[in-house]
């Protein structure tokens, strides 16, 4: 399935996209993380989406990732590469990892 095919049944399709897109994690974003969380509560390709997240994220520090991917914050996905990383060594370095695209452009 490429980005493209998932994205089509994505719930956020008829969001506003800035609600995905905060500016950071702090207290004063907590209610738009969690409007957008709900929402990627409720999609149907959650799984996907979150999986071509971390790809296209890579080993990028918590400060390079953006948005709310498959109902995850930045920081929460760098936390998933972390525990990964630890599980498997190398697992970063595998080929065909796509350089990270914003939302804006993988729509
Ligand atoms: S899981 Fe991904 S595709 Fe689905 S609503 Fe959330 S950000 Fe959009």
């Amino acid at each position: 399935m490429t980005a493209l095919a998932w994205h089509a049944e994505a719930e956020c399709r008829s969001q506003d996209p800035e609600l995905f897109e905060p500016r950071g994690e702090s207290a004063r974003y907590q209610a738009q993380i969690e409007q957008a969380k709900a929402i990627c509560s409720r999609c149907p390709v959650t799984e996907v989406c979150l999986s071509w997240a971390l790809q296209a994220e890579g080993d990028v520090g918590i400060t390079d990732r953006q948005g709310i991917w498959g109902g995850t914050t930045p920081r929460e996905r760098w936390a998933m590469g972390r525990t990964t990383e630890r599980l498997t060594p190398g697992w970063r370095k595998q080929p065909g990892r796509r350089p990270y695209r914003t939302r804006r452009e993988s729509a």
